[in-house]
């Protein structure tokens, strides 16, 4: 059995846990626009923290 993976945010260095194929980023509701900025930036998924901000609009694309 696969537990999950810790990971080194490339947004912000913070240590967190993937959990790769059910992972908690997967239930994180972002567009396709925030789903494309990540990955033209990043390698993998971000922390928690992260991906709440991008979520939120705090981080990632703004409109126009
Ligand atoms: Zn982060
Ligand atoms: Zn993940």
């Amino acid at each position: 059995m696969r537990g999950p993976v810790q990971k080194t945010c490339e947004c912000c260095g913070q240590v967190f846990q993937c959990g790769g194929y059910q992972c908690w980023c997967s239930r994180v509701t972002i567009t396709e626009v925030q789903m494309d900025w990540i990955a033209a930036r990043y390698q993998d998924c971000l922390c928690p923290f992260c991906l709440e901000k991008i979520a939120s609009g705090e981080l990632g694309p703004r409109s126009g």
